[in-house]
Protein backbone atom coordinates (compact mmCIF):
# COMPACT_ATOMS: atom_id res chain seq x y z
CA UNK A 1 0.00 0.00 0.00
CA UNK A 2 1.46 3.47 -0.93
CA UNK A 3 1.72 6.13 1.69
CA UNK A 4 -1.47 7.96 2.43
CA UNK A 5 -1.66 11.33 2.00
CA UNK A 6 -2.76 12.25 5.31
CA UNK A 7 0.64 10.57 6.69
CA UNK A 8 2.57 12.53 3.93
CA UNK A 9 0.74 15.94 5.28
CA UNK A 10 1.18 14.65 8.87
CA UNK A 11 5.27 14.29 8.18
CA UNK A 12 5.58 17.88 6.00
CA UNK A 13 3.19 19.39 9.18
CA UNK A 14 6.10 18.83 11.28
CA UNK A 15 8.74 20.89 9.52
CA UNK A 16 8.92 24.45 10.43
CA UNK A 17 6.32 23.54 13.56
CA UNK A 18 6.20 26.51 16.17
CA UNK A 19 3.59 27.43 18.32
CA UNK A 20 1.31 29.34 16.70
CA UNK A 21 1.29 27.33 13.15
CA UNK A 22 4.02 26.54 10.45
CA UNK A 23 6.49 28.71 8.93
CA UNK A 24 8.18 27.38 5.86
CA UNK A 25 9.55 30.85 4.11
CA UNK A 26 11.61 30.33 0.98
CA UNK A 27 15.23 29.27 1.03
CA UNK A 28 15.16 28.56 4.79
CA UNK A 29 15.99 25.35 6.85
CA UNK A 30 12.26 24.54 7.48
CA UNK A 31 11.31 24.73 3.62
CA UNK A 32 14.77 23.57 2.37
CA UNK A 33 14.17 20.44 4.57
CA UNK A 34 10.45 20.08 3.48
CA UNK A 35 11.56 20.73 -0.67
CA UNK A 36 14.30 17.70 0.30
CA UNK A 37 12.19 15.82 1.58
CA UNK A 38 10.33 15.66 -1.31
CA UNK A 39 13.07 15.04 -3.67
CA UNK A 40 13.46 12.22 -1.66
CA UNK A 41 9.94 10.74 -1.84
CA UNK A 42 10.47 11.50 -5.89
CA UNK A 43 13.32 9.35 -5.86
CA UNK A 44 11.78 6.97 -3.89
CA UNK A 45 9.43 6.37 -6.53
CA UNK A 46 12.25 6.29 -9.17
CA UNK A 47 11.05 9.33 -10.94
CA UNK A 48 13.34 12.00 -12.07
CA UNK A 49 14.05 14.83 -9.87
CA UNK A 50 15.09 18.00 -11.48
CA UNK A 51 14.99 22.00 -10.39
CA UNK A 52 15.09 25.34 -11.94
CA UNK A 53 17.21 28.33 -11.35
CA UNK A 54 14.13 29.96 -9.05
CA UNK A 55 13.81 27.34 -6.64
CA UNK A 56 10.96 25.31 -8.28
CA UNK A 57 11.70 21.52 -7.61
CA UNK A 58 9.74 18.62 -10.18
CA UNK A 59 9.33 14.99 -10.15
CA UNK A 60 8.55 13.74 -13.67
CA UNK A 61 7.13 10.14 -13.91
CA UNK A 62 8.01 9.21 -18.06
CA UNK A 63 5.14 8.43 -19.58
CA UNK A 64 5.12 6.31 -22.94
CA UNK A 65 5.68 9.59 -25.34
CA UNK A 66 7.36 12.05 -25.31
CA UNK A 67 5.00 14.13 -25.96
CA UNK A 68 4.38 17.68 -23.39
CA UNK A 69 3.92 16.93 -20.04
CA UNK A 70 0.70 16.96 -17.74
CA UNK A 71 2.02 19.07 -14.85
CA UNK A 72 0.19 19.47 -11.92
CA UNK A 73 1.26 20.95 -8.88
CA UNK A 74 1.23 23.65 -5.85
CA UNK A 75 3.74 24.99 -3.08
CA UNK A 76 5.42 23.83 0.13
CA UNK A 77 6.18 27.27 1.39
CA UNK A 78 3.87 28.89 4.05
CA UNK A 79 2.91 32.37 5.72
CA UNK A 80 4.60 33.45 9.02
CA UNK A 81 2.32 30.81 11.76
CA UNK A 82 0.10 29.30 8.60
CA UNK A 83 -1.38 25.61 7.94
CA UNK A 84 0.03 22.38 7.12
CA UNK A 85 -2.70 22.19 4.09
CA UNK A 86 -2.40 25.40 2.14
CA UNK A 87 0.21 24.45 -0.82
CA UNK A 88 1.41 21.42 0.96
CA UNK A 89 -2.15 19.17 0.04
CA UNK A 90 -1.61 19.95 -3.92
CA UNK A 91 2.25 18.63 -3.66
CA UNK A 92 1.89 15.85 -1.26
CA UNK A 93 -1.65 14.76 -3.19
CA UNK A 94 0.14 14.84 -6.53
CA UNK A 95 3.37 12.68 -4.90
CA UNK A 96 0.21 9.97 -3.60
CA UNK A 97 -0.82 9.89 -7.53
CA UNK A 98 2.76 9.48 -8.58
CA UNK A 99 2.88 7.06 -5.81
CA UNK A 100 -0.27 5.18 -6.54
CA UNK A 101 0.33 5.01 -10.61
CA UNK A 102 3.78 3.36 -9.66
CA UNK A 103 2.18 0.56 -7.47
CA UNK A 104 -0.09 -0.41 -9.91
CA UNK A 105 2.47 -0.04 -12.76
CA UNK A 106 -0.24 2.30 -14.93
CA UNK A 107 1.78 3.76 -17.58
CA UNK A 108 0.76 7.19 -18.91
CA UNK A 109 0.60 8.38 -21.99
CA UNK A 110 2.21 11.56 -21.41
CA UNK A 111 4.79 12.34 -18.75
CA UNK A 112 3.21 13.21 -15.49
CA UNK A 113 5.29 16.59 -13.46
CA UNK A 114 4.57 17.07 -10.34
CA UNK A 115 5.77 21.26 -9.81
CA UNK A 116 6.42 22.10 -6.20
CA UNK A 117 6.75 26.21 -7.19
CA UNK A 118 8.87 28.07 -5.08
CA UNK A 119 7.85 30.94 -2.95
CA UNK A 120 4.00 31.24 -3.95
CA UNK A 121 3.23 33.15 -0.77
CA UNK A 122 5.45 35.92 -0.88
CA UNK A 123 5.95 35.78 2.64
CA UNK A 124 9.49 36.44 2.63
CA UNK A 125 10.39 38.06 -0.68
CA UNK A 126 8.00 40.74 -2.10
CA UNK A 127 6.74 38.96 -4.62
CA UNK A 128 3.76 36.53 -4.67
CA UNK A 129 3.70 32.89 -7.09
CA UNK A 130 7.41 34.00 -7.68
CA UNK A 131 8.37 30.56 -8.70
CA UNK A 132 5.71 29.79 -11.09
CA UNK A 133 5.89 33.32 -12.06
CA UNK A 134 8.97 32.77 -13.42
CA UNK A 135 8.24 30.00 -15.13
CA UNK A 136 5.61 31.67 -17.15
CA UNK A 137 7.64 34.14 -18.08
CA UNK A 138 6.15 36.97 -16.18
CA UNK A 139 9.08 37.88 -14.05
CA UNK A 140 12.40 37.50 -14.96
CA UNK A 141 15.03 35.36 -12.73
CA UNK A 142 17.68 38.10 -13.44
CA UNK A 143 15.39 40.87 -11.84
CA UNK A 144 13.60 38.48 -8.95
CA UNK A 145 17.64 37.49 -7.91
CA UNK A 146 18.29 41.20 -6.57
CA UNK A 147 15.28 41.46 -4.46
CA UNK A 148 15.57 42.11 -0.80
CA UNK A 149 13.92 39.64 1.49
CA UNK A 150 12.57 40.42 4.46
CA UNK A 151 15.44 40.17 6.41
CA UNK A 152 17.62 41.88 4.23
CA UNK A 153 19.25 39.48 2.22
CA UNK A 154 18.80 39.10 -1.46
CA UNK A 155 17.04 36.14 -3.21
CA UNK A 156 20.98 35.65 -5.25
CA UNK A 157 22.68 35.69 -1.48
CA UNK A 158 19.81 33.34 -0.10
CA UNK A 159 19.71 30.87 -3.29
CA UNK A 160 23.16 30.37 -2.77
CA UNK A 161 23.28 29.81 0.59
CA UNK A 162 23.00 26.26 3.13
CA UNK A 163 18.87 26.69 2.33
CA UNK A 164 19.04 27.36 -1.30
CA UNK A 165 18.93 24.90 -4.08
CA UNK A 166 19.04 21.62 -3.46
CA UNK A 167 22.74 20.38 -3.37
CA UNK A 168 22.15 16.95 -5.00
CA UNK A 169 19.31 17.10 -7.69
CA UNK A 170 20.21 19.27 -11.01
CA UNK A 171 19.42 22.08 -12.56
CA UNK A 172 17.97 22.88 -15.66
CA UNK A 173 15.84 26.19 -16.99
CA UNK A 174 14.80 24.47 -20.50
CA UNK A 175 11.44 22.84 -20.01
CA UNK A 176 9.13 22.84 -22.63
CA UNK A 177 5.52 24.04 -22.05
CA UNK A 178 3.21 21.48 -20.03
CA UNK A 179 0.25 19.91 -22.41
CA UNK A 180 -1.79 21.30 -19.49
CA UNK A 181 -1.65 22.11 -15.50
CA UNK A 182 -3.92 21.21 -12.85
CA UNK A 183 -4.02 22.56 -9.46
CA UNK A 184 -5.04 20.26 -6.11
CA UNK A 185 -6.03 22.54 -3.04
CA UNK A 186 -7.83 23.25 -0.35
CA UNK A 187 -11.15 25.68 -0.37
CA UNK A 188 -9.56 28.43 2.08
CA UNK A 189 -13.21 29.61 2.67
CA UNK A 190 -16.30 28.44 4.36
CA UNK A 191 -18.39 27.51 0.95
CA UNK A 192 -18.21 24.11 0.23
CA UNK A 193 -18.37 22.80 4.38
CA UNK A 194 -21.64 25.33 4.50
CA UNK A 195 -23.14 23.48 1.41
CA UNK A 196 -21.74 19.88 3.00
CA UNK A 197 -20.21 19.32 -0.45
CA UNK A 198 -17.00 17.74 -1.13
CA UNK A 199 -15.30 19.02 -4.36
CA UNK A 200 -15.07 22.35 -5.82
CA UNK A 201 -14.86 22.71 -9.87
CA UNK A 202 -12.95 26.29 -9.71
CA UNK A 203 -14.38 28.17 -12.59
CA UNK A 204 -11.99 31.22 -12.30
CA UNK A 205 -9.03 32.82 -10.21
CA UNK A 206 -10.71 36.34 -9.25
CA UNK A 207 -8.87 39.25 -10.64
CA UNK A 208 -8.49 42.36 -8.02
CA UNK A 209 -8.33 46.12 -7.61
CA UNK A 210 -6.45 47.68 -4.95
CA UNK A 211 -6.50 51.37 -3.55
CA UNK A 212 -5.22 53.69 -1.02
CA UNK A 213 -7.74 56.27 -0.20
CA UNK A 214 -6.85 60.02 1.60
CA UNK A 215 -9.26 61.47 3.36
CA UNK A 216 -8.51 64.94 4.77
CA UNK A 217 -10.87 66.53 7.02
CA UNK A 218 -10.38 69.38 9.81
CA UNK A 219 -8.62 68.22 13.30
CA UNK A 220 -10.38 70.14 16.09
CA UNK A 221 -10.88 69.81 19.95
CA UNK A 222 -13.01 67.23 20.77
CA UNK A 223 -14.89 68.97 23.27
CA UNK A 224 -15.47 72.29 21.61
CA UNK A 225 -15.72 71.76 18.03
CA UNK A 226 -19.80 71.30 17.35
CA UNK A 227 -21.23 68.47 15.85
CA UNK A 228 -22.84 70.68 12.85
CA UNK A 229 -19.33 72.50 11.86
CA UNK A 230 -17.16 69.17 12.31
CA UNK A 231 -14.84 67.49 9.16
CA UNK A 232 -14.65 64.40 10.94
CA UNK A 233 -12.16 62.76 7.84
CA UNK A 234 -13.19 59.04 10.14
CA UNK A 235 -17.10 59.70 10.07
CA UNK A 236 -16.46 60.20 6.35
CA UNK A 237 -14.21 56.83 5.84
CA UNK A 238 -16.74 55.06 8.60
CA UNK A 239 -19.71 56.12 6.07
CA UNK A 240 -17.40 55.32 3.02
CA UNK A 241 -17.19 51.67 4.50
CA UNK A 242 -20.57 51.14 4.98
CA UNK A 243 -21.46 51.81 1.37
CA UNK A 244 -18.57 49.76 0.21
CA UNK A 245 -20.37 47.08 1.64
CA UNK A 246 -23.68 47.71 0.09
CA UNK A 247 -21.95 48.18 -3.20
CA UNK A 248 -19.83 45.12 -3.29
CA UNK A 249 -23.31 43.39 -2.09
CA UNK A 250 -25.35 45.28 -5.04
CA UNK A 251 -22.69 44.60 -7.79
CA UNK A 252 -22.62 40.54 -6.65
CA UNK A 253 -19.92 37.91 -7.20
CA UNK A 254 -17.93 40.70 -5.97
CA UNK A 255 -15.85 40.96 -2.02
CA UNK A 256 -14.87 44.56 -1.03
CA UNK A 257 -12.44 44.88 2.33
CA UNK A 258 -10.95 47.51 4.10
CA UNK A 259 -8.58 46.04 5.95
CA UNK A 260 -6.41 48.18 6.79
CA UNK A 261 -6.96 52.12 7.86
CA UNK A 262 -5.09 54.50 9.84
CA UNK A 263 -6.06 57.68 11.69
CA UNK A 264 -3.87 60.93 12.61
CA UNK A 265 -3.34 62.21 14.72
CA UNK A 266 -5.27 59.22 16.35
CA UNK A 267 -6.22 60.79 19.58
CA UNK A 268 -8.69 60.35 21.91
CA UNK A 269 -9.23 63.56 22.22
CA UNK A 270 -8.97 65.28 18.72
CA UNK A 271 -11.62 64.96 16.18
CA UNK A 272 -10.02 62.73 13.61
CA UNK A 273 -8.07 65.36 10.96
CA UNK A 274 -6.97 62.60 8.33
CA UNK A 275 -7.80 58.73 7.66
CA UNK A 276 -5.67 56.44 5.14
CA UNK A 277 -7.36 53.12 4.28
CA UNK A 278 -6.80 50.77 1.80
CA UNK A 279 -9.91 48.64 -0.60
CA UNK A 280 -9.23 45.27 -1.70
CA UNK A 281 -11.72 44.64 -4.48
CA UNK A 282 -11.95 41.12 -6.14
CA UNK A 283 -14.06 39.17 -8.81
CA UNK A 284 -13.87 36.81 -11.23
CA UNK A 285 -15.94 38.71 -13.68
CA UNK A 286 -14.07 42.02 -15.05
CA UNK A 287 -17.41 43.73 -15.84
CA UNK A 288 -18.16 43.75 -12.15
CA UNK A 289 -14.47 44.79 -11.26
CA UNK A 290 -15.06 48.28 -13.51
CA UNK A 291 -18.51 48.23 -12.14
CA UNK A 292 -17.63 47.94 -8.10
CA UNK A 293 -14.78 50.61 -9.33
CA UNK A 294 -17.13 53.03 -11.13
CA UNK A 295 -18.66 52.76 -7.72
CA UNK A 296 -16.07 53.53 -5.80
CA UNK A 297 -15.22 56.89 -7.76
CA UNK A 298 -19.22 57.80 -7.20
CA UNK A 299 -18.95 57.11 -3.56
CA UNK A 300 -15.64 59.51 -2.78
CA UNK A 301 -17.11 61.91 -4.97
CA UNK A 302 -20.64 62.25 -3.06
CA UNK A 303 -19.08 61.82 0.59
CA UNK A 304 -16.14 64.72 -0.14
CA UNK A 305 -18.85 67.09 -1.53
CA UNK A 306 -21.63 66.59 1.20
CA UNK A 307 -19.11 66.38 3.84
CA UNK A 308 -16.87 68.94 2.91
CA UNK A 309 -13.76 66.68 3.21
CA UNK A 310 -11.38 65.83 0.49
CA UNK A 311 -11.23 61.99 -1.00
CA UNK A 312 -8.39 61.00 -2.93
CA UNK A 313 -8.91 57.43 -4.42
CA UNK A 314 -5.62 56.07 -5.66
CA UNK A 315 -5.61 52.74 -7.67
CA UNK A 316 -1.97 51.36 -6.52
CA UNK A 317 -2.71 47.02 -7.99
CA UNK A 318 -4.81 45.84 -10.93
CA UNK A 319 -5.07 42.47 -12.00
CA UNK A 320 -7.17 40.82 -14.14
CA UNK A 321 -9.21 37.87 -13.34
CA UNK A 322 -7.82 34.29 -15.02
CA UNK A 323 -10.50 32.49 -16.30
CA UNK A 324 -9.54 28.31 -16.04
CA UNK A 325 -10.09 26.07 -19.19
CA UNK A 326 -13.31 25.23 -19.98
CA UNK A 327 -12.70 21.96 -21.40
CA UNK A 328 -10.41 20.92 -18.33
CA UNK A 329 -13.16 21.94 -16.13
CA UNK A 330 -15.78 19.89 -18.59
CA UNK A 331 -13.45 16.87 -18.36
CA UNK A 332 -12.92 17.35 -14.77
CA UNK A 333 -16.84 17.37 -13.76
CA UNK A 334 -17.42 14.36 -15.98
CA UNK A 335 -14.97 12.55 -14.00
CA UNK A 336 -16.42 12.97 -10.50
CA UNK A 337 -19.91 12.24 -12.04
CA UNK A 338 -18.89 9.03 -13.31
CA UNK A 339 -16.81 8.42 -9.99
CA UNK A 340 -20.36 9.37 -7.62
CA UNK A 341 -18.30 12.18 -6.32
CA UNK A 342 -20.78 15.45 -5.42
CA UNK A 343 -19.51 18.77 -6.34
CA UNK A 344 -20.26 22.25 -7.40
CA UNK A 345 -19.19 25.17 -9.14
CA UNK A 346 -16.99 28.33 -7.39
CA UNK A 347 -14.67 30.82 -7.87
CA UNK A 348 -11.69 31.12 -6.18
CA UNK A 349 -10.90 34.73 -4.57
CA UNK A 350 -7.78 33.41 -3.30
CA UNK A 351 -4.53 33.35 -5.83
CA UNK A 352 -2.50 30.18 -6.59
CA UNK A 353 0.65 29.55 -9.47
CA UNK A 354 -2.75 27.81 -11.76
CA UNK A 355 -2.50 31.81 -12.39
CA UNK A 356 0.50 32.16 -13.77
CA UNK A 357 0.69 28.71 -15.38
CA UNK A 358 -2.78 29.35 -17.20
CA UNK A 359 -0.85 31.88 -19.93
CA UNK A 360 1.39 28.93 -20.67
CA UNK A 361 -1.47 26.02 -21.12
CA UNK A 362 -5.15 25.14 -20.09
CA UNK A 363 -5.23 25.22 -16.55
CA UNK A 364 -7.72 24.04 -13.93
CA UNK A 365 -8.29 23.45 -10.24
CA UNK A 366 -9.90 20.83 -7.80
CA UNK A 367 -11.11 22.45 -4.41
CA UNK A 368 -11.82 20.66 -1.46
CA UNK A 369 -13.24 22.01 2.04
CA UNK A 370 -11.68 23.62 4.75
CA UNK A 371 -12.86 23.45 7.92
CA UNK A 372 -14.65 26.36 9.27
CA UNK A 373 -13.26 28.14 5.88
CA UNK A 374 -9.73 28.67 8.12
CA UNK A 375 -6.45 29.75 6.24
CA UNK A 376 -3.47 31.54 6.43
CA UNK A 377 -3.57 30.32 10.42
CA UNK A 378 -2.31 27.51 12.11
CA UNK A 379 -5.24 25.49 12.65
CA UNK A 380 -6.28 25.65 9.08
CA UNK A 381 -7.48 21.93 8.74
CA UNK A 382 -9.74 19.41 6.33
CA UNK A 383 -11.28 16.34 7.12
CA UNK A 384 -9.03 13.06 6.68
CA UNK A 385 -11.78 11.68 4.27
CA UNK A 386 -11.90 14.61 2.38
CA UNK A 387 -7.90 14.99 2.12
CA UNK A 388 -8.30 11.70 0.39
CA UNK A 389 -11.41 11.94 -1.81
CA UNK A 390 -9.63 14.81 -3.06
CA UNK A 391 -6.63 12.71 -4.15
CA UNK A 392 -9.26 10.30 -5.69
CA UNK A 393 -10.73 12.75 -7.43
CA UNK A 394 -7.29 14.63 -8.75
CA UNK A 395 -6.04 11.01 -9.90
CA UNK A 396 -9.22 10.00 -11.82
CA UNK A 397 -8.91 13.52 -13.54
CA UNK A 398 -4.99 13.62 -14.19
CA UNK A 399 -5.87 9.96 -16.03
CA UNK A 400 -8.40 11.60 -17.83
CA UNK A 401 -6.94 14.63 -18.73
CA UNK A 402 -4.23 12.01 -20.28
CA UNK A 403 -6.26 10.14 -22.42
CA UNK A 404 -8.04 13.13 -23.54
CA UNK A 405 -5.06 15.39 -24.61
ZN1 LIG B 1 -1.75 28.04 -1.63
Amino acid sequence: MPISVCDRLAELGEIGRGERGLTRQLFTEPEHRASALLARWGRELGCEVVQDHIGNLFIRRAGRTDAPALQFGSHLDTVLDGGAYDGAYGVAGGLTVLAELAAAGVQTQRTFELAAWAGEEGSRFPVGCLGSAVFAGWEHLDEMLELHGDDGMTLAQARSGPYGLLPDVPVRDDFPRPAAYAELHIEQGPVLERQSIPLGVVTAIAGMYRYTVHVHGEAGHAGTVPMAVRRDAFSAAAEFALALETAARDVGDCVATIGWLAITPNQTNIVPGSVEFRIDARSTDAARLVEIDRRIHALADEIAARRGVEVDVQRFEERAPTPLDERLKGTLRETLDREAFAHIDLPSGAVHDAMCIASLCPAAMLFVPSVAGASHVGHEHTQPADLERGVQAFKAWLLAIDRAL
